[in-house]
């Protein structure tokens, strides 16, 4: 009983290893989409200014046709000027004239405010680019680190997983299979150490009588509360 103990306590370790390991292995993914939350971010921002900045180029094209028209109609109104005959007509030919010039001058200085507006859209597009070239390098690189830790990882898994089937052959099979029932109830933890007259894995009291068994050392015991296998760690 003694050996099986002592390889329970083994194949706990080897398992603990293990399940790190794979937990690790299992966050990467996870790790990766939450590093690539702010990309998306950057790039829904950039596709608001672009959407901004195409509306401003249908305005400016649009009061780029309105100062057409517009000069299409003074050069119209000019060409009238020789048929004019009376003073009071041509008074009234200026006044026309001077009315359109001044509509002409409003279409003119929106156009500009509107070119305005596109540079100043234009700039923050170049700068929202720039930042999620940025990001995205970090996150590329993150990307990298990640997937070789994990690697890495994977190449440890196979001397645990080799150790492991090495020790799961030489446990008793009734044991073992105590140990499988344990360790997926509990997370992961089977074989705990009894330390104080405390099982480290529920914190209940262990009886007196108990303990000075445990700290033997020899026989597979259970706690009394949560039934998995205790040891007691010798500090020499
Ligand atoms: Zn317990």
């Amino acid at each position: 009983m003694k050996e099986q103990l002592e390889r329970l306590i083994e194949l706990q370790k080897i398992d603990s290893k293990i399940l790190d390991k794979k937990r690790m292995i299992d966050e990467i993914p996870l790790r990766i989409s939450e590093a690539e939350f702010p990309l998306n971010e950057s790039q829904t921002a950039i596709d608001k200014i672009k959407q901004r900045h195409d509306s401003l180029e249908l305005k400016k094209r649009g009061k780029e046709k309105e100062l057409d028209d517009i000069n299409e109609k003074i050069k119209k109104l000019k060409a009238r000027t020789t048929e004019i005959k009376t003073n009071k007509e041509y008074q009234a030919h200026l006044k026309e004239i001077e009315s359109i010039d001044k509509e002409r001058s409003t279409v003119e200085d929106e156009i500009l405010i509107v070119m305005e507006e596109i540079d100043t859209s234009s700039k923050e597009i170049e700068l929202g680019r720039a930042k999620f070239r940025t990001e995205k390098d970090k996150i590329e690189a993150l990307k990298k680190k990640l997937e070789s830790e994990m690697l890495e990882a994977e190449r440890e898994l196979l001397p645990l997983k080799e150790a492991r089937s090495k020790i799961v052959g030489v446990i008793d099979e009734e044991i073992y299979k105590r140990y499988i029932s344990l360790f997926e109830s509990y997370n992961g933890v089977a074989v705990i150490e009894a330390k104080d007259e405390i099982c480290q894995g529920c914190n209940m009291n262990i009886p007196p009588q108990l303990f000075v068994e445990i700290k033997k050392d020899e026989e597979i015991i259970h706690c009394p509360q949560c039934r998995r296998i205790l040891y007691y760690k010798n500090s020499t």
